[in-house]
């Protein structure tokens, strides 16, 4: 099954394309392995095949789509030592976090096998019955980013074959592998045609959701990008969901302890190097606790271990692709000249694309690092005087993703943290997320909601059923 040519799926059948698409392990960036490449007239193709078994799955019981799904968590678990392998290979992320990666899409495709759109009762009187039922879209075209490839294909996937739907997967063009092996192991329990997947280097996107065959985008991805998937989207008046980028604020309140949260503040903005969606982005620290924030965080950061992430002991992969890399580059040598760096900030030529865990600390607003989303392994630290400028400031950003506020009084914390624009705001904690819980941004880091009940009933066409008696 690890094989190095990755296939596409159309149908039920392992494609081999005339184009192939090379992949390159990040912590090397040698390639080692490669896909098969779509075309328009594949995505015709799979887009036939999805509306055909559509048809017959929308029509199937809940108890057999709840089935379906936890076979599919279970095949899954099966694999996933191969598939945690290729995830680091394609992403780079360190083998035990590959592993975790795994268990999450589990727990998220387990969670979504437990669930059942609910229809409602909405009134019955002398003269009607009225009630609200949930019919299927069609068929849904999700696009991934590189990130977290496997966990959002999964928690894309499930929702929407729960709802009724039959699917169209995109993985991102340099972390396609462990999609394709997804699709490997899935291929023999499900219907032919009702999980396509394709892959592309960056063409595929605008056919996807321009296609009159699709009524359906789930997008994860930048919020430049999503804009162009609204843009496309919009002439057929396709159903959309768009998780988009985020500038999460951290505030450190007058009476925290940087030695309780330093650890908890860290793994907030690094884990996964920092590509997470809602890492913190931006920390804002009272200017009285600054200065033993500020070396907390550096403790943790010197610890912090980079490499290979087949390595024994690494704690951070390198940074995905190129483009990423080079950007977060960028990012730091213009903080540097404007802040002062208390660790990392160095780059070495070897290959890899690797970047040390970087604190850069007396920065303002008003610099790159702090107003952008730098996506990568280094956290700017802002000191403030006064709270309600902080607020303005942490609200001062067009993503409204997730935001959290740090102190040991809670009730205090919580009303400040309510005041945070953004689809999600923790106390005492960031990105705390599970399948149960909805996720959704603010402003522009996105439209609609993942997960929970709210982010199931996004892939599916409500139904009002209107009975005279
Ligand atoms: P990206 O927007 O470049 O790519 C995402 C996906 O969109 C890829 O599969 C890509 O091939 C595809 N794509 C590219 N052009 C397209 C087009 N014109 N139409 C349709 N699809 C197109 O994003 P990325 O660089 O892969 O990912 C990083 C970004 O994703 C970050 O900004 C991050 O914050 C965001 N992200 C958000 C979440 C979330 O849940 N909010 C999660 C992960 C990543």
């Amino acid at each position: 099954m690890n094989s190095e040519h990755y296939p596409i799926l159309i149908n039920g059948e392992l494609v081999n394309t005339d184009k192939v698409i090379k992949v390159i392990n990040p912590s090397t960036e040698e390639v080692f392995a490669s896909c098969s490449k779509a075309t328009e007239k594949h995505l015709d193709e799979a887009v036939k095949a999805a509306q055909k078994a559509q048809k017959i799955w929308g029509e199937s019981d809940i108890a057999i789509r709840q089935k379906l799904l936890n076979e599919i968590a279970e095949k899954i678990s099966e694999n996933s030592e191969n598939l945690a392998r290729l995830l680091t290979l394609e992403q780079g992320k360190p083998l035990d976090f590959a592993r975790g990666e795994i268990e999450f899409a589990v727990m998220f495709c387990k969670y979504f096998a437990s669930q059942k759109l609910k229809n409602k009762s909405l009134k019955e009187d002398a003269s009607s019955i009225v009630e609200l039922h949930r019919k299927p879209l069609g068929v849904v075209a999700a696009i991934a980013p590189w990130n977290f490839p496997l966990l959002i294909a999964v928690y894309k996937t499930a929702p929407a074959l729960l709802a009724g739907n039959a699917l169209i997967l995109k993985p991102a063009p340099t972390t396609p592998l462990s999609t394709c092996m997804f699709g490997q192991i899935i291929r023999e329990i499900i219907p032919k045609g009702l999980v396509n997947i394709l892959t592309d280097e960056n063409e595929l996107g605008p056919m996807i959701t321009s296609h009159p065959g699709i009524n359906k985008i789930s997008f994860t991805g930048s919020t430049e990008t999503g804009k162009k998937v609204a843009e496309s989207g919009g002439p057929s008046l396709k159903r959309l969901t768009l998780e988009l980028g985020g500038n999460d604020a951290a505030i450190v309140l007058e009476d925290a302890v940087p030695s309780k949260i330093a650890e908890d503040i860290f793994n907030s903005a690094m884990a996964n190097t920092g590509q997470v969606c809602a890492a913190i982005k931006r920390l804002y620290v009272h200017h009285s606790v600054y200065e033993e924030m500020c070396s907390a965080l550096k403790d943790q950061a010197d610890k912090a271990i980079i490499g290979d992430g087949f390595k024994q002991g690494i704690n951070f992969g390198p940074l995905q692709n190129k483009k990423q890399y080079e950007k977060v580059i960028n990012l730091i040598k213009e903080a540097k000249e404007k802040g002062k760096v208390i660790s990392g900030g160095e780059f070495s030529e070897n290959p890899g694309f690797f970047i040390p865990i970087t604190i850069i600390r007396d920065i303002e607003d008003g610099i790159s690092l702090v107003d952008e989303e730098q996506f990568g392994p280094v956290l700017p630290i802002i000191k403030y005087s006064e709270l309600e400028e902080v607020i303005e400031k942490a609200n001062g950003s067009s993503y409204g993703l997730g935001g959290s506020v740090w102190g040991e009084d809670i009730d205090f914390a919580t009303q400040i943290a309510k005041r945070l624009q953004a689809g999600s705001v923790w106390v005492n904690q960031h990105a705390a997320i599970g399948p149960d819980i909805p996720l959704s941004g603010a402003k522009e880091s996105g439209i609609g909601v993942e997960w929970g009940e709210e982010g199931l009933n996004e892939f599916s066409q409500i139904q009002v059923v209107n009975v005279k008696k």
